[in-house]
């Protein structure tokens, strides 16, 4: 029922907690002030085989987990939210494609065609370091989170003509892919199937475009894209056909990944008020402001809020498998809502309990505050369509009568 990290857990999570806390923490700043891609830290990520985190062992991978990518993407935010944002589209991509397939229902000649495709995506990782982004909101639909997309896939021989834009796009200055979900439109096929592909971003018919100046998780460089017309080849779908649809379906705990990043922001956040308030900070207050009972307890309630979203988290990570039960899929959304909300929460307070110079641009804590700000507001698991979702599954609506 609770997340207790084993030992080689602890040592991924350690390989990339001392790599985010002596390089990603102090080029931070820096990243966010310019809105720029940390594209450094990616450089350090490939160097320590930390792109390949969740690439099984089989192909040459680390081989971590769901429950392993989490750790280590908390370990990577309290030093960097914006690279532990970024880092959770292109982990969890080879997740998805790796472990989650491995549990969908596939025919024989499927699983033989995803096993070609995705060797080959992990050999790219690997051996080129390629990024993959995971541009799916488009602005218009996706308030309702249903999954509903404007994007076009039309079979056409060899693959795919795509049409569409996508905003939000983080890593859209460092991707070598992106992976697009897109309607398929295909005549032989009895409904409309929301389709997985990778857009080369070098292909023909790719744009990034747009400004990229936001209130928090400015490094994540998250422009517009927009697909003309560009061809996709059957070899860069990520998933077969049908496959998305059944992983939402059977696997939901694949959109609880982003959560153990705004942990680790308010984690940091947390440190950092403990750190200033105890004198360990040059520049903090002086000792005759640092303690009293106010802050005293201020600051137990910061512990107890983060050990409680950290509890809840950890159980919903634990329980993440295929074909959950629905009260661990309310879990996961009670999890995720919970940590969005707390994340702002606790960065909010922070900075009352420090007090007006710890938000100064030279101390973290303003951006923790900003970053923190974006959780409750991604897709398709808002902290709003979490609530939205527990409730209909508690409580669901009557079914209408004829006479009402
Ligand atoms: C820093 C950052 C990075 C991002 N990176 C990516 C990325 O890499 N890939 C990607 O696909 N997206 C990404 N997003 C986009 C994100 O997931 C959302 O799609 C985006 O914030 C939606 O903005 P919107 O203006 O369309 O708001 P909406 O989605 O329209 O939401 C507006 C508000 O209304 C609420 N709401 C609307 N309808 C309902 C409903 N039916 N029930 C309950 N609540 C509802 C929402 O919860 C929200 O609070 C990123 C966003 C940010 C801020």
């Amino acid at each position: 029922m609770h997340l207790q990290p084993n030992a080689r857990q602890q040592e991924l999570r350690d390989l990339a907690g001392a790599l985010a806390r002596e390089r990603f923490a102090r080029r931070a700043a820096r990243y966010d002030t310019e809105a720029a891609f940390p594209f450094e830290n990616y450089a350090d990520l490939r160097q320590a085989g930390l792109l390949a985190l969740c690439i099984p062992a089989a192909y040459g991978g680390m081989g971590a987990d769901y429950a392993t990518y989490c750790l280590v993407s908390e370990e990577i935010a309290r030093s960097c939210g914006a690279t532990a944002l970024t880092f959770n589209m292109h982990a969890s991509t080879t997740l998805w494609i790796g472990q989650l397939a491995d549990d969908l229902e596939m025919t024989p000649a499927q699983r033989q065609a995803h096993e070609a495709r995705r060797a080959r995506v992990y050999q790219g990782v690997i051996e080129h370091g390629h990024i993959y982004a995971q541009p799916f909101s488009e602005g218009e639909q996706s308030a309702s989170g249903r999954l509903l997309f404007h994007s076009r896939a039309t079979r056409v021989d060899g693959g795919f003509r795509l049409t569409g834009k996508k905003i939000f796009t983080s890593l859209s200055d460092a991707a070598h892919y992106f992976g697009v979900l897109a309607l398929l439109h295909d005549e032989s096929a009895a409904e409309p199937d929301i389709h997985y592909l990778a857009v080369a971003a070098d292909a023909e018919g790719v744009e990034v475009t747009g400004e990229w100046n936001p209130l928090g998780m400015r490094g994540t460089a998250s422009r517009d894209l927009v697909m003309q017309d560009c061809f996709v080849s059957d070899e860069a779908q990520l998933l077969p056909q049908g496959m998305y649809q059944q992983a939402a379906r059977r696997w939901p705990h694949m959109f609880l990944t982003l959560a153990p990043t705004y942990l680790g922001i308010m984690q940091a956040a947390y440190d950092f008020t403990v750190d200033y308030l105890s004198g360990r900070i040059p520049g903090g207050p002086p000792a005759s402001q640092r303690v009293s009972p106010v802050k005293q307890y201020a600051v137990a309630e910061l512990f107890i809020r983060v050990e409680a979203a950290r509890a809840l988290l950890y159980r919903a990570i634990a329980e993440a498998h295929v074909d959950p039960a629905p009260e661990e899929v309310r879990r996961a959304l009670a999890a995720n809502r919970m940590v969005m909300e707390t994340a702002v929460q606790v960065t909010t307070d922070a900075i009352r309990i420090c007090g007006g110079r710890s938000m100064l641009k030279h101390f973290p804590l303003e951006r923790h505050y900003r970053d923190a700000r974006c959780g409750a507001l991604m897709q398709p698991w808002t902290a709003d369509n979490c609530l939205e979702r527990i409730g209909a599954s508690v409580l669901p609506a009557p079914k209408p009568t004829p006479d009402t």
